[in-house]
């Protein structure tokens, strides 16, 4: 049974009626944005308000999940938790793009979940900002210490690199 259907019967075509809402469950995956990816293991949880308006059903939350993936400098295993606010409208009759489908009487919210999530997956994981990653020549984790080649080659590298598969991404 998908955990994320919830039945709205006492909200629908009521003005101003609302109430909260808490779901949680696996996403079904994989569910990855070029290297980091959702650990579908870990439940994804949607937490709201659910409230009945002119034009459907707006749900104002938020949806939390974690990702793992690897450092795009040195390789190493990083993980973190996803939280992201959201504002959504779910109608009868859904607009591409716009909003999400009102079934009779009820809401599936793995769709606003999901995308949510996916949006907010690092799209270059970082073990941490300063991250040195590894020498293009040698190969050393420049963390670890400096190598024996030329200095700095490749923070510069790497800073180059980043940019480069960001547009890429785009
Ligand atoms: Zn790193
Ligand atoms: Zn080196």
């Amino acid at each position: 049974m998908n955990p994320f259907i919830v039945n709205v019967a006492d909200l629908v075509n009521k003005p101003g009626a609302r109430r909260h809402e808490h779901v949680e469950g696996r996403l079904p995956g994989p569910i990855m944005v070029v290297d980091s990816s959702l650990r579908t293991e870990v439940p994804a949880v949607v937490d709201g308000v659910l409230e009945w308006v002119s034009d459907g059903l707006l749900v104002t939350g938020t949806v939390e999940g974690a990702w793992e993936g690897p450092c795009r400098r040195c390789l190493r295993p990083v993980d973190g938790m996803l939280k992201v606010d959201v504002q959504e409208l779910f109608e009868a009759t859904p607009r591409d793009g716009e909003s999400y489908p009102l079934g009779h009487d009820r809401v599936d919210l793995e769709p606003l979940a999901r995308e949510s999530l996916i949006l907010d997956l690092p799209l270059v994981p970082l073990c941490r900002d300063d991250c040195r990653g590894l020498c293009p020549t040698c190969g050393k984790d420049l963390n670890e210490g400096d190598c024996d080649c030329l200095p700095s080659a490749a923070d510069v590298r790497w800073a180059a690199l980043d940019v480069l598969r960001l547009a890429g991404d785009e």
